[in-house]
């Protein structure tokens, strides 16, 4: 069929009235078909190209598709890493669900007391469980842990002042989150003590002069120095600022509320552990080892929580009422299981999803093969899962992987055929396979994944 000329594109009306253009517009509203059409009409005008009616249908079918595809979308998480990132950290609580949804639906008591008719703290209620649960005297929220260093320092290290840190803690978490640039953005001299590898005490001593405000304690989350390496107690530097009448603050970052190794995990340093040795401000992630929502946790002593929660930064980094909804009640499950790590694991996913058995992934991973087309090409393999986040570095899980090996298609070009399915599923590529770690699959989200992996062949 020869292609129309360009002066005889029909004009925007007459495709409008098309019956399958009619149909769209039922669906997508009318407003986003005519824009639609406008666009494709205008597209073929400035290449010069002719009209064919049924190619340019397509067109606006496809234009129409990619508009209405949500751009925060649910993915199928089957890279095995529990905390990534990328993919928005920890999958939470069905409590933690539900308490959100029934804050963000309605009205809340966020700032609100009902016993007294007037106004509240919309940080009480977290504040009163994370006393409970760490011995902390007090604690704020505000909307990750690089909000809550951030404000840790302005509130206690002003311009002009210092800010110890040993050189072995100097660490970059990612993106632009690098700790001497968060201790010089406020105006404050950020002071390197010690060497990568040794720090001792004598050296944040010696480091003390009148301008100093801070020490710091950085988690060496992401990494690890092994081999000649030394570093004073926690409780020895939280020691000397309280002699030395300066701030102790401890950047935690992943936090771990639950001793971790109940749950046959390597061990990571607990909250509670930090309030107990000392530390006047402790500052952790909520969505990481603690497996809720994207907060940061800020407590310690009184003193020194009270002057953050009275800083101006205070107002631009509190989070929402959904946030602390979801905070309170993951919370509440540590308060309340606290004493049973395997109800833990069951109640809140993140822990679950780390803890996880290799029976149970080797079940999952079994079933997993068993629902896939044999087009897959698919096997079940042992392999290893990380816990992401910049959380227990170095720390390698044993988990079950279905490895693929489809003969028609490349493992690039399948992984990319998975990310553009319905919902999207993002695996690795392992020695040129697409492997699934069943690790982060819920046993709910299998067949999902399965019939994600015959849609891209
Ligand atoms: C992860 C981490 C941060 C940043 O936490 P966010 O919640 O991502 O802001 C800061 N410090 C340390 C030590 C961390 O591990």
């Amino acid at each position: 069929m020869r292609a129309e000329s360009r002066r005889d594109l029909p004009a925007v009306h007459r495709v409008l009235m098309r019956p399958e253009v009619q149909a769209l517009a039922a669906g997508h509203g009318r407003a986003a078909v005519v824009e639609a059409v406008r666009a494709g009409l205008a597209a073929l005008r400035g290449d010069g190209g002719g009209y064919e009616e049924a190619a340019f249908l397509d067109g606006v079918r496809a234009a129409l598709a990619t508009r209405a595809a949500r751009g925060l979308r649910r993915v199928l998480n089957t890279t095995g890493v529990v905390l990534h990132t990328n993919l928005g950290r920890a999958p939470l609580a069905p409590a933690a669900l539900a308490a959100m949804a029934e804050a963000a639906r309605g009205y809340a008591n966020l700032e609100y007391d009902l016993g007294s008719g007037s106004r509240g703290d919309r940080h009480s209620a977290c504040a009163a469980l994370l006393r409970g649960l760490t011995g902390a005297e007090a604690a704020v929220v505000v909307n990750n842990c690089a909000a809550a260093v951030l404000l840790a320092l302005a509130a206690h290290a002003p311009a002009g002042s210092e800010v110890v840190v040993s050189r072995g803690e100097l660490v970059e978490i990612g993106g632009a989150f690098r700790v001497p640039e968060v201790v010089a953005q406020g105006g404050a001299r950020l002071v390197e003590v010690g060497t990568t590898n040794r720090t001792r005490i004598g050296d944040y001593d010696a480091a003390i002069g009148p301008a100093t405000r801070v020490l710091m304690r950085v988690h060496q989350s992401n990494y690890r120095v092994v081999g000649f390496t030394e570093a004073p107690e926690p409780r020895e530097i939280a020691a000397l600022a309280r002699a030395r009448g300066l701030v102790s603050v401890e950047d935690l970052g992943s936090g771990a509320v639950a001793d971790l190794s109940a749950f046959g995990l390597p061990r990571e340093p607990t909250l509670a552990e930090s309030v107990a040795a000392g530390f006047d401000l402790v500052a952790c992630s909520g969505d990481k080892l603690l497996g809720g929502p994207q907060a940061g946790l800020l407590l310690g002593k009184a003193g020194a929580v009270a002057a953050c929660a009275r800083h101006p930064l205070m107002r631009a980094l509190r989070p929402d009422k959904a946030t602390l909804a979801a905070l309170e009640a993951t919370l509440r499950l540590y308060r309340d299981h606290g004493g049973d790590p395997a109800r833990l694991a069951r109640e809140v996913p993140a822990l679950g999803m780390l803890a996880a058995d290799a029976a149970a992934l080797e079940a999952r991973a079994a079933r997993l093969l068993a629902s896939l087309p044999e087009a897959a090409g698919a096997a079940v393999g042992a392999g290893e899962s990380l816990p992401g986040g910049g959380s227990l570095p170095g720390a390698a899980l044993p988990t079950s992987l279905v490895a693929l090996r489809p003969a028609a298609v490349g493992a690039e070009e399948l992984a990319r055929r998975l990310r553009a399915g319905a919902p999207p599923l993002v695996a690795r590529i392992e020695r040129g396979r697409v492997v699934l770690d069943v690790r982060t699959l819920r046993d709910a989200e299998i067949e999902e994944a399965a019939a994600a992996v015959a849609a891209a062949l």
